[in-house]
């Protein structure tokens, strides 16, 4: 169904439906012996969604090992695309971790989706994490760890919102303080906001950035936008796609999901009001991790760049 300026989701549905895709791919990480990170709730989150009969279609190791037979590229495009997902989710966990060392004791997650930071690093012990998202995604995320009965690590305050909406009114009459330094992180966001949208949203939390305030984004930068680069990413979901309801599943079909109007470089945008940044290639970042992909099979990588945003004090 194609995307409207007001349109709203659960998870399993429409842009909800990739928010759980991330899960999937942390709970297929928290189950190597060379993980990354650990994040034993995202198994939580596809138990949970099993349960309520959301649709959820895993690349279950079983079908893995089944399609290695018809269509071992779609193994190692899907194979490259949790790596991807991995190595992101570990550099944004490196960058609250890095924010925390330097005393940050204010966060906000925007668009958090079925991220479980607030339960599984550690936080300065008077600090709070707000995490914003869509209404019914926050609610199936805070019933299903309450259900489990996990514990933040860290006050953490739930903000039930629409991003193309007044969040800032939100985020304050929630207690978020504008006069404390914040680390603020947009993790698979941008693509699923207009061009438009984006901007607002940045000149809105650069008014609510205090000196000494940082930001992690993955940010679509012109490789995004290259006409080759769309039709690579494209092919690639639409072809897991037709593999998983040729299986007896389905995946949301995410490219008309997908706001793909060009943008303005983050880090240039930073720039201009006074940020540092510093930028790094998404296959520099997996190889950061020892994740990078050989080329061929690097389709479900989306070509982006990592930009971390710093405000001078
Ligand atoms: N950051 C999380 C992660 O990496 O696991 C979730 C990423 S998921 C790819 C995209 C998330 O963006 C979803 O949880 C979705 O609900 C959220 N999102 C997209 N557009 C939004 C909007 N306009 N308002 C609130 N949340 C939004």
């Amino acid at each position: 169904m194609a995307r409207t300026a007001d349109d709203t989701w659960g998870v399993g549905e429409s842009v909800g439906a990739t928010a759980l895709g991330a899960a999937e791919w942390r709970a297929r990480e928290n189950v190597r012996p060379d993980r990354l990170f650990t994040d034993p709730y995202a198994q939580v989150f596809l138990d949970a969604v099993a349960v309520r009969g959301i649709p959820n279609s895993e690349f279950s190791e079983e079908l893995m090992a089944r399609l290695q037979e018809t269509d071992p590229h779609v193994v190692r495009g899907v194979r490259a695309q949790q790596d991807y997902v991995a190595s992101r989710t570990r550099w944004f966990d490196d960058f609250f971790s890095a924010a925390t060392a330097a005393g940050i004791r204010q966060a906000v997650i925007l668009a958090a989706g079925l991220d479980a930071r607030a339960w599984r690093l550690q936080w300065l012990a008077d600090a709070v994490v707000y995490e914003i998202d869509q209404p019914k995604v926050l609610e199936f995320k805070d019933e299903t760890l309450r259900a489990h009965g996990a514990e933040p690590a860290v006050r953490r305050v739930s903000l039930p919102i629409d991003l193309r909406t007044d969040w800032p009114k939100a985020l304050c009459e929630a207690g978020f303080d504008p006069a404390l330094p914040t680390a603020w992180s947009m993790e698979g966001l941008l693509a699923y906001l207009p061009a438009s949208a984006q901007e607002l949203l940045l000149d809105r939390l650069h008014a609510l950035s205090a000196p000494g305030s940082r930001i992690a984004v993955d940010a679509l930068n012109a490789a995004f936008f290259r006409p080759e680069n769309l039709t690579r990413l494209g092919s690639f979901f639409t072809e897991i796609r037709d593999v998983m309801i040729r299986n007896g599943g389905d995946l949301p079909d995410t490219p008309n999901l997908f706001f793909d109007e060009k943008r303005r470089e983050l880090a240039d945008w930073l720039r201009e009001h006074g940020w540092r940044a510093d930028e790094l290639e998404v296959h520099d970042m997996m190889a950061r991790y020892r994740r990078r992909a050989p080329i061929e099979d690097d389709a479900g990588v989306p070509h982006c760049v990592m930009v971390e945003g710093r405000l001078p004090r």
